[in-house]
């Protein structure tokens, strides 16, 4: 059974002064682990306006905007994914090429498939259907573009467009981002 020492100690001072930043020391009684450190931020103030991750500190409000960016746009492209899946598959119908080769040749054109060519060709051939080997949020653009007007042409096309001004609203708050590092904290000398 393994032990550990665990401690914990005052890093630095928190940003605003009043409080201060928590260090975690947990070390294994065995030489071939490895001592973790996490650190805590201690103040009812600065915690209303900062987050710590890791070692560095954000401002809560961009921060938080910025997460739940990345979660609306994981939901969208994942609704996007399956959607674009059928589109390709469509659209392969439509165009009727010849060959796994033709096939092969115009998704990797449009940056949907990052498949080799003599791989694709043989799942093609033992009955793998091209979506399977296909990324469409590569390209949502390109599936638009290629596909007829169609109710799931509409709904796309919404979720792109959903997706664009989610990125946008990430770009925002990403510029409204502050940033401190633990490290600066800690008094000098
Ligand atoms: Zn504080």
């Amino acid at each position: 059974m393994s032990t550990s020492e665990k401690f914990t100690r005052n890093f630095c001072p928190c940003p605003c002064g009043k409080g201060k930043i928590l260090e975690h020391i947990d070390s294994p009684d065995n030489p071939w682990s490895k001592t973790h450190f996490s650190y805590e931020l201690e103040c009812p103030d600065c915690s209303k306006e900062w987050v710590l991750e890791e070692t560095t500190l954000f401002n809560r409000l961009a921060r938080s905007e910025m997460s739940k960016c990345w979660s609306e746009q994981r939901k969208i492209e994942g609704r996007l994914g399956s959607l674009g899946k059928r589109a390709i598959e469509d659209i392969l119908a439509e165009r009727n090429l010849e060959s796994f080769k033709k096939e092969h040749r115009m998704l990797t054109e449009a940056r949907v498939c990052r498949e080799g060519p003599i791989r694709y060709a043989r799942a093609r051939k033992s009955g793998v259907v091209a979506s399977e080997m296909c990324v469409p949020i590569g390209n949502i653009v390109w599936i638009i573009e290629n596909l007829q007007p169609s109710q799931m042409k509409d709904e796309i096309q919404a979720l792109q467009q959903e997706r664009e001004i989610s990125e946008r609203k990430e770009e925002l708050a990403r510029g409204q981002l502050n940033k401190m590092s633990l490290s600066d904290l800690r008094p000098t000398g």
